[in-house]
């Protein structure tokens, strides 16, 4: 199916915070990994969200181009043909945004959907994060509020972050200390703020000590109750209709029974990266061990063409991706889910 509108994609979150079940957002920097996304989804009957962030834009463009607009939509141009070969919705998205990378990734995405638009052409992307977890929770709402009011405009969710999430991903830091614990209280206040834009569509990446990258067993400690409180804040506050979209950073690593529990509370998108750049790469260094007399010229030998041919490795690194996200899908429960055909 041609990729999630936006009226597919809020059909999908419902569907997902109806049933008690979560998309994996998988992370690509090319075409191979982005179909290896549509491959392990398909395989799965399940929808799901690829998404794209500035660095992994930047490098689809190439390393002279080095543009993050144009390769976050080349990857979305190929989505788009690709995903109507598939018998799944999926929905494209960009990843962390912080405030001072606004005006070089997700602005400059959100006028060419605007341009789009006008000449009749649908959204490329269905959804963009902005990610204020860097300012203070007001200046981080100021400038929400009036990102989502134009992503409302253009049919495009937006994510918003309130709390830190650990770690590093793309070489930003997330630091650490209380700010890893979302309060009920960062939420009622993004709830307030934001269901001020009538009818707008968002999604909070609560923060409940996760952290991006995979650490040792023990150095993560996982608080989901943290989501289940603030959840039930927001709608002793303002109802039930008020309770959040949640959104799970940092994913790879994560037990299946924590991400259980997430769901319970409210999770619908657990972003996972690392865990399927490794399932990627595992295979291919297998290939070069047991081939390195073929991936290499050895001592004046010429090597092995059907080994070193990119497309002899990067076909198994799309298969063991899809094999994670597959095995992503079934702890998200999300098997079978998919809304194509008329859904579950
Ligand atoms: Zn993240």
């Amino acid at each position: 199916m041609p990729a999630a509108d936006y009226k597919t994609y809020c059909r999908m979150i419902d569907h997902a915070l109806e049933k008690k079940f979560a998309y994996p957002a998988i992370n690509v920097t090319s075409l191979t990994t982005a179909n290896g996304v549509l491959k392990g989804l398909a395989e799965s009957k399940s929808d799901g969200i690829i998404q794209v962030s500035t660095g992994g834009a930047a490098f689809a463009s190439g390393l002279t181009v080095k543009d993050m607009p144009l390769g976050a939509i080349s990857i979305a141009e190929h989505v788009h043909r690709a995903a109507a070969r598939y018998p799944i919705y999926v929905a494209l998205h960009t990843d962390h945004c912080q405030a001072k990378m606004l005006d070089q990734f997700v602005v400059p995405l959100i006028e060419e959907t605007e341009k789009r638009r006008a000449g009749g052409l649908p959204n490329l992307f269905n959804s963009h994060m902005f990610d204020g977890s860097d300012l203070s929770l007001n200046e981080n709402l100021d400038v929400a509020v009036k990102l989502l009011e134009r992503c409302h405009k253009n049919e495009i969710i937006l994510e918003v972050e309130a709390g830190v999430v650990g770690g590093e991903e793309d070489g930003i830091s997330g630091g650490g200390g209380e700010k890893l614990y979302t309060t009920p209280e960062d939420m009622l206040e993004v709830y307030r703020r934001l269901s001020g834009i009538k009818g707008a569509r968002y999604l909070l990446a609560a923060t409940f000590g996760n952290v991006h990258g995979v650490y040792k067993p023990g150095a993560v400690k996982l608080k989901p109750a943290i989501l289940k409180a603030g959840q039930e804040t927001v709608e002793k506050a303002y109802g039930k209709q008020a309770r959040f979209g949640l959104v799970f950073h940092g994913g790879s690593g994560s037990a299946p029974e924590e991400i259980r529990e997430a769901i319970d509370y409210g999770v619908v998108k657990m972003n996972i990266d690392t865990d399927t750049q490794y399932a990627f790469t595992r295979p291919i260094v297998d290939h070069m061990m047991k081939h390195y007399d073929g991936v290499l010229k050895i001592e004046g030998d010429v090597g092995n063409k059907a080994k070193y041919d990119p497309r002899s490795y990067m076909k198994l690194g799309e298969a063991s991706l899809a094999e994670r996200v597959k095995r992503a899908v079934t702890e998200l429960g999300g098997v079978g889910t998919t809304l194509f055909g008329g859904g579950r």
